[in-house]
């Protein structure tokens, strides 16, 4: 029988999956997926340590209010402008659901993170994606036209570009009739968070993740703050999904890491150090990329060689991220690692031009 004659693939959802970056087993240089090269702070490593096992026989609580709560208290919000998630994938997918419902495209830029369009196919949200200037950055005019929705990440992936807050207000003021996302999952490296102007906009979302600057993308914690009727609705989607998703341990780790800012403050400082002088060093060897807030540089050398450099230092066990598609083709997305890693990476990396 041929694929022609199975009339129940008519009924199926398919879609082109979003692809990770590779986790390769053994010791490597991991440069590709913008993980911390640092441990999770002590304390968590004590929480899990103190956890009472015998919890796990029950649920947990379906709210994650001790989450929720020290992450409110962290940031200066009510527990009910907190939503917290399975990283911000689920949380940002969760946002897709609960807000792009209409029947007007939604809008996001042509180069920014590559889940977006994959969500907008899996729940069938009509997109459409506004090109970034050539310099990367964003073009605000343009998100202001007919719309069911907008997203922006600041900074930008795998660009590294952040936007000023008074280009991101004129984008969330001219879309008073949707609701605006900003992924903030590198903004703890650089930029300014758009966290004041939620007091000001009824329509805005703001995404965070653990794991990024919180060294903790295998506990997988993400969250969102908004006004509290929209909070309110994705609580209600999510509810109508899966009310458990935020499993004890992740609760227990989520808010011993939230609680240690003196740690979380420290790797931040390094890893953005590090990138500062990864950055001359990208300079000197012919590199060229527009300034990254983010723990990654987005970097061309010429045309033509990114994918043969990418390959050469997977030969060498270093992996960065190369995306083979128009206008990325010829960068490479190098994670910031530690300093010692770095060092051997740029060394490597010259024997590869
Ligand atoms: C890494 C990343 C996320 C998702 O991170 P989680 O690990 O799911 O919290 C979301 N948005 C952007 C732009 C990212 O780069």
């Amino acid at each position: 029988m041929g694929l022609a004659d199975m009339g129940f693939l008519d009924n199926i959802r398919r879609v082109t999956p979003y692809v990770p970056g590779e986790q390769p087993k053994g010791k490597v240089i991991k440069l590709n997926t913008n993980e911390c090269p640092y441990p999770p702070s002590p304390k968590v490593r004590a929480a899990l340590q103190g956890m009472d096992i015998d919890l796990l026989r029950k649920y947990p609580d379906p709210d994650a209010f001790e989450l929720t709560h020290a992450i409110a208290e962290y940031y200066g919000l009510k527990d009910s402008q907190v939503f917290v998630g399975v990283g911000s994938d689920d949380v940002l997918s969760q946002c897709f659901l609960a807000f792009f419902a209409g029947k007007r495209p939604i809008l996001f830029p042509d180069i920014t993170y590559s889940f977006y369009d994959v969500w907008a196919q899996v729940y069938d949200i009509p997109y459409f994606q506004i090109p970034l200037k050539d310099d990367f950055s964003l073009n605000a005019e343009a998100f202001l036209r007919e719309n069911g929705g907008i997203v922006i990440a600041n900074p930008n992936a795998p660009t590294g570009v952040a936007e000023s807050l008074e280009t991101l207000e004129e984008i969330i003021k001219g879309n008073t009739d949707s609701v605006v996302i900003v992924d903030e999952a590198y903004i703890d490296f650089g930029g300014e968070t758009a966290l004041p102007l939620l007091q000001k906009y009824e329509n805005l979302i703001i995404t965070r993740t653990m794991s990024k600057s919180r060294a903790l993308a295998g506990l997988r914690v993400g969250y969102a703050f908004g006004n509290e009727t929209l909070i309110k609705c994705l609580k209600d989607v999510k509810f109508s999904i899966n009310s458990y998703t935020m499993n004890l341990p992740a609760i227990i780790m989520g808010k011993a890491a939230i609680e240690d800012d003196v740690y979380f403050r420290e790797i931040r400082d390094r890893v953005v150090a590090t990138r500062e002088r990864s950055k001359e060093h990208l300079r000197d060897m012919g590199f060229s990329f527009q300034d990254s807030k983010a723990n990654f540089i987005f970097a061309k050398r010429g045309a033509g060689q990114a994918e043969e450099v990418f390959r050469a230092l997977r030969d060498k066990d270093i992996y960065v991220r190369y995306f083979n598609k128009p206008v990325l083709r010829d960068y490479l997305r190098i994670s910031i690692g530690t300093d010692e890693e770095m060092d051997i990476f740029f060394r490597e990396l010259k024997e590869c031009l």
